[in-house]
């Protein structure tokens, strides 16, 4: 055991193949007892469900090396209700009960020379995801499921501090009122490319999408959610059924109450309001940056500048994100249960 040879301050975001991943298979109405494989290729029907249909779903979460060595991920068990929902939406078959949280522990005990090192700014990305196998050409769901997790190293998100990002206001929608923004299927990502290559072709971060019934309401961005704080320093978070219920930002709606001793309002939040300068900062929620601070919002050419500027974290913000990473670092005691300990 020796930790793989690698400059984990300058790893980037990208994928790179680790030793072992875990696969486990759905066939006659159940799952098999599930394996760690070094096999990293997935062989199915040129008619698989996933390739025609795209009966596809994912999850994903991190592994962190703690400041006292212990190897930990975070609120692992809301990956798997998550998973849980998005499958009984999308008519795939959900995990047995502890399977998800059991392979995802697996897994990273059999890549543990890819954990990144305490102090890196490295983390272990974990993959779960699931998609339907057998031929499908009648529309209809699969009959057979493959769920695999794999891992890989990411590098810190931020090099060198977090610069606030340029959103647009976007036309295109992410979610129907009662379609499937809510879960994590690949298929929400999948229309969203268009608009994101579009939106980084104008020189923008990333696509603000409004409520598609009103296009009044504030909803997400492609990947991640959207926080307020507004000028009294309180958390104000959009509100709707079609956003992706966001880990970072449901941790974060504690953090705000539990740790900073902020207002927390889950409400829906009008674009309107955001124009007329209603809050004082911004931020985009997700597990990859954990936030990444709003520096401005263009609609259309009217261009709203968040006071918190284009340089750096509002105080708030900057105070969320380090009492968040803080807990799950291992160097501020986290609420019971949010980190659970793999090594
Ligand atoms: C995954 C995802 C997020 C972030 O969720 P986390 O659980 O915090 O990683 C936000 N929005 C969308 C659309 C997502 O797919």
């Amino acid at each position: 055991m020796a930790k793989k040879d690698i400059d984990w301050e300058n790893i980037g975001f990208g994928y790179i193949k680790t030793d072992n991943r875990y696969v486990t298979n759905f066939k006659d109405g159940k799952w098999d007892d599930g394996v760690i494989t070094e096999d990293d290729k997935v062989v199915i029907s040129e008619c698989a469900g996933v390739l025609q249909y795209s009966q596809s779903c994912f999850e994903g979460l991190k592994a962190y090396t703690t400041e006292d060595g212990r190897v930990v991920t975070f609120r692992p068990d809301l990956n798997d209700a998550r998973m849980h929902d998005t499958c009984l939406r999308l008519e795939m078959p959900t995990l047995p009960e502890g399977r998800f949280v059991e392979a995802v522990d697996k897994v990273v005990k059999a890549n543990l020379d890819w954990v990144p090192p305490y102090g890196s700014g490295a983390t272990l990305y974990i993959r779960p995801y699931m998609f339907g196998s057998n031929p499908v050409i009648g529309v209809k769901p699969a009959d057979e499921y493959q769920f695999r997790i794999f891992v890989t190293p990411v590098g810190p998100y931020f090099k060198g501090g977090a610069k606030p990002v340029k959103l647009k206001i976007s036309d295109f929608d992410r979610a129907a009122p009662r379609g499937t923004g809510h879960i994590k299927a690949g298929l929400n990502y999948a229309m969203s490319l268009h608009a994101i290559v579009t939106a980084h072709k104008e020189g923008y971060d990333e696509n603000l999408y409004l409520d598609p019934a009103t296009r009044t309401k504030i909803e997400e961005t492609g990947g991640a959610n959207l926080i307020f704080v507004d000028h009294d320093g309180n958390l104000v978070i959009p509100k709707s059924s079609s956003i992706l219920p966001s880990i970072t930002r449901r941790s974060l709606h504690v953090v705000a109450e539990k740790y900073l001793g902020c207002k927390v309002t889950e409400r829906e939040v009008l674009l309107s309001e955001v124009e007329d300068g209603a809050f004082a900062e911004a931020g985009l929620c997700g597990t990859a940056a954990v936030i990444s601070p709003v520096g401005s919002i263009d609609d259309h050419g009217k261009v709203i500048y968040l006071p918190s500027g284009m340089e750096k974290m509002g105080p708030v913000t900057q105070k969320l994100y380090d009492t968040l990473t803080g807990i799950q670092m291992g160097h501020i005691e986290g609420p019971e249960g949010w980190v659970h300990v793999i090594e």
